[in-house]
Order: structure tokens, then sequence, then C-alpha cells
């Protein structure tokens, strides 16, 4: 067993917390009794790989080439035809902000839920489901528990999902930009690819590990934000505050009224951490729109891996052009 999973063994047959003082409450988000959890495999769907690791959070697929953007949570009930019957339920309290019923995506039928009350505002996803609940409509209010859908294997990706694989993908993490639209219609290679999820497209989402959540009962989700490590920085100028920041201004730091830009570090993964306001004629100012300034040395392969940097590591990659662009689009 790697460190990884003997780290996640643990967490798991601890008993699932209640001492925070501040946090939001949790709670397993299929109908599996933990109970009976007692090993990882328990609860993990590993890819055609067999390997346990594969479904877990990061570049944990194809020789650590692939990145992972949740956990793939196995069923643990199936009908005569071998087709799963667990119930898919929401992790905390939240709101309805997108029900796909229809398979037309990599995630299948998914819903994705913004839990506006927690320390952070983030958003949790639950793809591949078999059928949608009849009350789950954007904007309705869901406590934590609340069924969502019924677990599956639905997706329009390359790979069919066998039904001995069928499992809930689980996410969480924030969203990049209420302007990604414009931004996904100014790309010429969409072209001939309309946005059919809108602002929760896949592009537009950027998860981070959401074990800490499946292993407790209570989580500071700002807490768990703010452990993540910096892998990279930038400096960006912006005319308007984006919306960004705006919406999570307890990311912000500095005089952000008087902002002309920002100093912005990222995760490895492309998750925007922490944003420091730039005065204008501040020297740290880029001279265009945005530049690299800062990368951890020891974290270059994983982030070369990711695209956060390209093949030579010196140099932004895919991934961090396409996050940056999509978050200054509300700033000009
Ligand atoms: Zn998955």
């Amino acid at each position: 067993m790697s460190p990884r999973l003997r780290a996640l063994s643990l967490l798991l047959l601890a008993v699932r917390s209640a001492c925070l003082a501040v946090a939001t409450e949790v709670t397993w988000p299929t109908s599996l009794d933990l109970r009976a959890v007692r090993a990882p495999e328990d609860y993990l769907q590993p890819t055609v790989s067999g390997r346990l690791e594969s479904a877990l959070f990061g570049m944990v697929r194809e020789d650590g080439r692939r990145f992972h953007e949740g956990v793939d949570i196995r069923p643990t009930a199936r009908d005569a035809a071998g087709e799963a019957l667990d119930e898919v339920r929401a992790a905390m309290d939240g709101t309805v902000a997108y029900a796909n019923a229809v398979v037309n995506g990599p995630y299948g039928r998914y819903v994705v839920l913004t839990h506006l009350g927690a320390e952070l505002p983030v958003y949790t996803l639950y793809a591949h489901l078999a059928a949608l609940a009849p009350g789950v409509k954007v904007g309705a209010f869901v406590s934590r528990g609340t069924r969502l859908g019924r677990l599956g294997r639905s997706s329009a990706g390359a790979t069919p999902i066998t039904p001995d694989r069928a499992h809930l993908h689980f996410e969480t993490g924030l969203i990049l930009s209420t302007g990604f639209n414009q931004w996904y219609a100014a790309q010429p290679e969409n072209r001939r690819s309309p946005n059919l999820h809108g602002l929760f497209n896949g592009q537009n989402l950027i998860g981070m590990d959401p074990t800490p959540l499946l292993a407790r009962s209570r989580v500071d989700l700002l807490e768990l934000h703010r452990k993540q490590p910096v892998a990279a920085t930038v400096t960006l100028r912006a005319a308007k505050t984006p919306d960004f920041v705006r919406r999570h201004p307890m990311l912000a730091h500095g005089d952000t009224l008087r902002a002309a830009g920002w100093h912005v570090e990222f995760s490895w993964q492309g998750m925007p951490l922490r944003w420091t306001a730039l005065e204008a004629g501040h020297p740290r100012l880029p001279p265009g729109r945005w530049q690299l300034v800062g990368v951890d040395p020891t974290r270059r392969d994983q982030l070369i891996r990711r695209q956060m940097l390209a093949a030579d590591g010196r140099s932004a990659g895919e991934l961090l052009r396409q996050n940056v662009e999509i978050l200054l689009t509300t700033a000009r």
C-alpha cells in the first residue's frame, strides 16, 4: 500500500471528527454505510488499470501524466442486471447551480451545487449519474444528505464506463469566472463545439482535493484552501476587479479598491490561492497583460505534466494561460 493510501485509510478509520469551532457540516455523498468501510478499496473505484490511486485526486492516471479532478466512489448495491442502486446525496447544504440530465459530455448526467454559506463559496459536483432526482432544479435549496439522483455510469467520454465500474465522480473547487462564456466563444478551436454547459463547463471549474470532505463530518473550507502550497506566481493588470476576487474576497489582500493589478499565487493544479493588490505604478506590475514571475522548483515536473508550465519548465503552459485569460475576462 502506498503512503498516500495508508494515510487515507487512517483518515477514514479515524472517528469522523466534529471538534472544529467554525466549520461546515459534511455528509458522505452516497448511501454507502461508512461502518462497512475498512479499507480504501471498500469505497474507491479505480480505472480499468485496477490501481486504487487512480480513483483519487491528482496526477494519478497514465503513469502520472493525466490529472483526475475528483474522487471516484464505488457503489455498494446492485440490481439483478448489475446496475448500481446507490443514492447520490448532497455533501453540504447548498443550492442547485446546474443540473444536466442529458448525456452530452464526459461528466454524463451531472449536478453542481454551490455552497455560499461555507467559509469559502465552493462548488461540489456529482457526475456520471444514472438519473437525477425529480426535485433537483436550478435554484432549489438542498440540505446536506438530500438525494440528488442515482449513482451510475453515464458519460459521453471516449471510454464508456462499464457496469462493473459504475461510480460517483465527486469533485469540489472554485468557479473561475462569470465571464467564461465570452472567453469560450472567442476561442477559434471552439467554433464547431458550442459550450453546452455554460459556466459549469469543466474548463471553468478548478478542483481541489476532496478527500478531507470525505474523511470528516465538519470541515473549514477556507482553511483547506489555504493549506494548498503555492506552486506558481503570476502578476497581471486589471482595469476592473476580476469577478473571482469579488466572489472570493477572503482570498484578496491589500487595497483592493485601488488595485491596478494583482500578484496571484496558484496551486500546482491551477487554483488561484491568494490575490495581493498592486497599486498603479507598482514596480511589480507586468509590462504587458500578465506574466509568470515565480515557480516552486521542487514542483517543476508536476507543473509541466499539468501543463501549468511549458516543456521548457520556465514559461507558462497551456493551462496557466487558459486560467489567467478566463480570470481576466471580467477585468477589462
Ligand atoms: Zn472521476
